[in-house]
């Protein structure tokens, strides 16, 4: 039993698996939780609209401030530019790789949200900040002013490396190309930084794989406020919330600094399980059911789902 905020107190049982509940009453509104992306990415069209070091969303004009190495990365201005210079480092050189892949701008989103969560490991694992400033002549900037919201939320490689996979679930010929995927990606990575995040080539292939299928799992898409996609975040404070087709929650709003909030859609009793929708409600009952079962492996057994025709 975990509590993730005090809102909510995460449990675990035969029936439900992994759950979680609502430790008091709330309204119809109330804010339950809210996370920060542990790893995010945004797709080549959005990215100019998107403040890397900030994740501020422009209000419809293109920023102008980006790298030029990779021209993946914008920024609000020349100042965030250079407080994201060290971390983006460690990136630049597997995102200017990336038309290599030749993928889609699905999978090439998903491609930098696995990346950056590498990295991430590799920080953790203690990549040090000298070898950086070797290899790019950039210093690690001074904590407390400098580190970026999405790195200032106390979530671990440790968090994310829990979420589900449903690896046993994809089936041989799926998790194969997730495998292929994942040696490709790690292949964009500089070898400092898969050395240091992983003991073995096969351990990063391995763990690249699962991580994709974890994100596929587990990610939050990032909308605008038309519905269109402009990119996607893994945040492991949320992805413990489970799925209904009628929710008691939902977890669409990007805040600044790529915060996802998960609001009470109606009065949630205490003790209450609090559920988000993965799909799209409003579909009939077998689209819903077929598109749970594909994307997460699990047949919806929901109130909605367990009235006839619905
Ligand atoms: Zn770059
Ligand atoms: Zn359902």
């Amino acid at each position: 039993m975990k509590e993730l905020a005090t809102t909510i107190q995460v449990q675990e049982n035969a029936i439900q698996g992994r759950h979680c509940l609502s430790t008091r009453a709330l309204k119809k509104g109330a804010t339950i939780l809210t996370g920060k992306p542990y790893a995010f990415g945004f797709t080549k069209s959005y990215a100019p609209f998107i403040c890397a070091w900030s994740l501020e969303k422009s209000e419809g004009i293109k920023y102008t401030v980006r790298c030029e190495h990779c021209k993946h990365v914008y920024y609000k201005g020349e100042a965030e530019k250079q407080h994201h210079a060290f971390w983006h480092a460690l990136e630049c050189e597997a995102f200017r790789k990336l038309p290599t892949l030749r993928w889609n701008t699905s999978y090439l989103m998903l491609a930098k949200v696995i990346l950056r969560a590498i990295i991430r490991k590799a920080l953790e694992n203690g990549l040090s900040p000298n070898k950086v400033k070797r290899i790019y002549g950039i210093q690690l900037p001074t904590p407390a002013k400098t580190i970026p919201h999405w790195l200032q939320d106390h979530q671990t490689w440790s968090n994310f490396h829990h979420l589900v996979s449903n690896e046993e679930q994809y089936g041989t010929l799926r998790f194969r190309a997730r495998e292929n995927m994942g040696k490709k990606l790690i292949a964009l990575l500089p070898d400092y930084i898969v050395n240091t995040a992983f003991r073995t080539s096969e351990e990063a292939f391995l763990e690249a794989a699962l991580s994709i299928c974890k994100y596929e799992c587990n990610c939050f898409g990032y909308f605008t406020d038309a519905g269109e996609q402009i990119g996607s975040g893994v945040i492991p404070a949320i992805s413990f919330l489970n799925h209904s087709c009628d929710p008691n929650a939902d977890a669409m709003y990007y805040q600044l600094g790529g915060e996802i909030s998960v609001e009470a859609l109606r009065p949630i009793r205490k003790g209450e399980e609090v559920n988000i929708s993965y799909c799209e409600t409003k579909q009939a009952k077998a689209k819903r059911q077929a598109y749970l079962k594909f994307h997460y492996f699990f047949t919806c057994a929901c109130p909605k789902c367990q009235i006839k025709k619905r």
